[in-house]
């Protein structure tokens, strides 16, 4: 058992079970506060870790987007769960040369764990950084947002359909009363939307309450102060006939799968993001939406193609392996090219995101 599986038995032993968002937000924010989980000696790997070109991109993709908006000065430049800071990093050094953006740009970066802020500040310290527990406190004005891999690490509530009604999944104690094991709640919720069907017996569904209210905070604010925002990460698109039902929670050490209930704030627990339910939620706080379109069609149309030549010109044999492998692992339908997406928030008077198809989704 670890230290926080420890913890979280007691609190259950006294009062009661708790819901898989709760379990989700006490695991990742001990997770994260404790460690470096990225890159090959860490957990996992995100796609400004496995190549630069990502940030570059996303990084032109800002300043394409505040020059066509009249190049507001000054201007938020927001980054919700900023890592290593390596996409940041990435997108300042390929828009040096956009004139005037630099001096325009105001960072600002949302993350809680204190070792990850330090390690934004080793990579960013030069743009003076203002972090940010929140989005809450964020100054007021135009603002360009991204987002890469932070929806997904945001709790979920979950819902087993059993006895043809709608149960919400929760974390108790097993027999024993020791370890930590999933549970229906006693009560069914009222009312599910599509109902219930037997042939879904035994089925999950998640409802992503933190992304939705994130969605809207975000979609608000953009109504009010425009701007844009983008978000990449993996998840299902309802309208591309992608599934809804299915336990997406998972738990990742070391590269791999583990149980999700094993080690608590020692592994990194994700789940799929709902884009059409995100998408309500910021349509409803007054933004404009575009996509989910694949992380793929969406880097491909930002000219990945050209940068990659760019950067092969002046690699070394070892270096444009990587460059390539990097390139491609970005962009395959078998590896990150599909299963990732891209969605863009704007104003309801902004221009249309670079990479998009005109009209809002
Ligand atoms: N964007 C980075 C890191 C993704 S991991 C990359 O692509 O490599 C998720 C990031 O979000 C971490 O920096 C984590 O500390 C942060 N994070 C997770 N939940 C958060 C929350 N509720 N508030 C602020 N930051 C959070």
């Amino acid at each position: 058992m670890t230290a926080l599986a420890d913890r979280l038995a007691a609190r259950i032993r006294l009062a009661g079970p708790i819901s898989v968002a709760e379990f989700m937000e006490e695991a990742n924010t001990f997770y994260y506060a404790s460690c470096d989980p990225f890159g090959a000696g860490g957990d996992f790997i995100t796609a400004p870790e496995v190549g630069q070109v990502f940030g570059e991109l996303i990084g032109a993709w800002c300043a394409d987007f505040w020059q066509r908006s009249g190049s507001p000065d000054p201007v938020l430049l927001v980054e919700l769960g900023p890592g290593r800071g390596t996409l940041m990093a990435d997108a300042l050094r390929a828009t040096r040369k956009v004139a005037g953006f630099g001096q325009a740009l105001r960072l600002h970066l949302v993350e809680r764990s204190p070792v990850l802020r330090a390690k934004q500040a080793a990579a960013l310290g030069a743009h003076a950084p203002q972090w940010h527990e929140s989005i809450e406190s964020l100054p007021a004005g135009p603002m360009l947002l991204i987002a890469n891999e932070f929806l997904d690490a945001l709790p979920i509530r979950q819902f087993q359909q059993h006895d043809l009604t709608w149960h919400e999944r929760l974390i108790g104690l097993d027999a024993s009363g020791e370890k930590l094991a999933f549970r229906l709640a006693a009560q069914p919720v009222i009312e599910v939307p599509g109902g219930a069907h037997p042939e879904n017996e035994g089925k999950i569904r998640a409802v992503g309450t933190a992304a939705e209210k994130l969605g809207e905070a975000i979609g608000t604010r953009l109504r009010r102060e425009g701007g844009t925002a983008l978000f990449v990460d993996y998840g299902y698109d309802r309208r591309a006939g992608e599934v809804a039902l299915g336990d997406t929670l998972q738990a990742v050490r070391n590269h791999h799968p583990v149980s999700v209930l094993d080690a608590p704030g020692e592994c990194d627990l994700t789940a799929h993001v709902d884009f059409a339910a995100f998408a309500r939620a910021a349509r409803f706080g007054g933004a404009s939406v575009y996509g989910p379109i694949t992380q793929g069609a969406f880097l491909l149309t930002l000219g990945l193609d050209a940068r990659k030549a760019a950067l092969l010109r002046h690699a070394t044999p070892a270096e444009a392996d990587a460059i390539e492998a990097g390139c491609r692992r970005l962009i395959d339908p078998a590896q990150m090219g599909t299963l990732f997406k891209v969605l863009a928030l704007t104003g309801p008077n902004d221009r249309l995101p670079a990479g998009f198809a005109p009209g809002p989704t």
